[in-house]
């Protein structure tokens, strides 16, 4: 199994689903965004609305370039998550816009999810199980009021379920979510960790080819790395996490990790990596754990607009939503300029899109950490109850993945407390520099 990113262009063999899971987005978000806003209703989180795309076109849906058809899900929910998680409606639209080309991460291992970057990086869609996406149709009013209730809180943030349906009957269902790492910044290193160390270990004499590639818990300890924060960012921090951790516990989940992009901030963008390849990590599930990995083709990106050409299409959205839009709370989400809406963002993504170490004074460090927790919509079902069973013959609870979901989180929240840097590892010496 080849992992490969590509841009997704004409050509391409994904390009109908891609350009298709596009229109969808356009047209049912739009929709939504152009009506005034309101409260929410239990009905909302059950909500699903069936449109068809053809080549004419009808009253209902503008004409495609191809035949599909397309769900929405919970249409209102997700409208209030963007808005929660300071999404900008125009923006979000200008990113997920048909006319600019997706790049395509190829297809990971067990789940054998597809991944795609918006053309401008900020999102990922992330294909899922059918067993997934009713997963989260089930969890949707938790993981809502969680959020709503935890506005920094870690756990990906979804930003829209929806399916697409091809003529020959396959049905596509995806997320759209935040890609935790920034357009803007390198990311030196990157782990996915699990607090389990069977099959937690990256092939590392692959990384000559493959440097971008996605490390796992046993190279963190082998490299002994640490997660540098004062005692106030640490506690907030892990305060977060443990909250977190309780919505997963309750719902039954497991199996999910904490992603972690380092930017060493004096190595700065000098690699220029994301320029060349726009490209940080390769997708990897646990299938490959005992497998070996493949090296990543870089994805590309394609046809990044000019930065004149980009305001002024926002401008024009901007101007249609506000068109359509007649309350003033509506008026003001969608007029809100960018650096507020920044500024709504979590406590975790607002230094520089991450959060950034601290000393044991508090003083900033040198790294900026991007973090958050994924892969969350895994229930602890039979399959994995069965994987328990046998992993569970031969080896010790402590070093595999499969276990139940309270004791997992409790393991995933002792190890990542653990990685923390206590104030005796933190040098006096920093303190001192930065005092003096
Ligand atoms: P499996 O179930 O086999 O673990 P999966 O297909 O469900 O795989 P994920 O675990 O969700 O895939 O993600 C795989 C990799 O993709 C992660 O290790 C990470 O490198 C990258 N990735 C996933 N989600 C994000 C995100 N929100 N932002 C940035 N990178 C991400
Ligand atoms: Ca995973
Ligand atoms: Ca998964």
């Amino acid at each position: 199994r080849v992992l490969v990113g590509t841009k997704v262009d004409e050509g391409h063999e994904n390009y109908v689903t891609a350009y298709n899971m596009l229109t969808g987005i356009r047209f049912t978000v739009s929709r939504t965004n152009a009506k005034p806003d309101r409260n929410l209703t239990d009905d909302d989180f059950t909500q699903k609305h069936k449109f068809s795309f053809d080549i004419t076109g009808n009253e209902l849906t503008p004409s495609a370039r191809y035949d599909f058809k397309f769900k929405d899900y919970a249409p209102w929910v997700f409208r209030r998550l963007r808005a929660s998680f300071g999404i900008d409606p125009a923006e979000y639209l200008m990113s997920l816009t048909s006319k600019y080309i997706l790049s395509e991460l190829g297809s990971p291992g067990k789940s054998g999810s597809f991944f795609y970057f918006s053309r401008d990086y900020k999102y990922i869609i992330k294909t899922i199980h059918r067993g997934e996406h009713k997963f989260l149709r089930r969890i949707l009013k938790q993981y809502y009021e969680h959020v709503r209730s935890n506005p920094n809180t870690l756990l990906s943030q979804f930003y829209g379920l929806h399916r697409v349906k091809l003529p020959y009957g396959k049905k596509i269902h995806f997320v759209v979510m935040n890609n935790l790492f920034p357009p803007h910044r390198d990311i030196h290193g990157t782990y996915d960790l699990k607090g389990s160390t069977i099959g937690r270990l990256y092939d590392e004499s692959e990384l000559k080819s493959n440097p971008r590639a996605t490390l796992k818990d046993l190279n963190w300890l082998n490299r002994g790395l640490k997660l540098e924060f004062g005692r106030q960012k640490q506690e907030i921090f892990i305060t977060q996490l443990k909250k977190d951790v309780a919505l997963l516990q309750q719902l039954k989940i497991m199996d999910y990790s904490l992603l972690v992009g380092i930017h060493d901030v004096q190595r700065g963008n000098e690699d220029n990596l994301r320029d060349k390849t726009l490209q940080v990590f390769q997708p990897g599930g646990d299938k490959h754990d005992e497998q070996q990995q493949t090296p990543t083709t870089p994805g590309v990106l394609t046809r990044t607009p000019s930065k004149i050409e980009h305001a002024r299409r926002v401008r024009e959205l901007r101007e249609s939503v506000k068109k359509e839009r007649p309350t003033p709370l509506d008026a003001a989400t969608a007029l809100m300029p960018e650096d507020d809406a920044m500024r709504r963002k979590g406590y975790f993504y607002r230094e520089d899109g991450g959060f950034r170490a601290t000393n044991a004074d508090n003083h900033p460090g040198a790294t900026i950490y991007y973090l958050g927790i994924i892969d969350c919509l895994t229930r602890y079902s039979t399959l994995k109850k069965a994987e328990h069973f046998w992993k569970g013959m031969g080896g010790h609870e402590g070093q595999i993945s499969a276990i139940p979901p309270v004791r997992y989180g409790e393991r995933f929240v002792k190890f990542i407390s653990g990685l923390m840097k206590t104030p005796a590892e933190m040098p006096e010496s920093e303190k001192r520099e930065e005092v003096g």
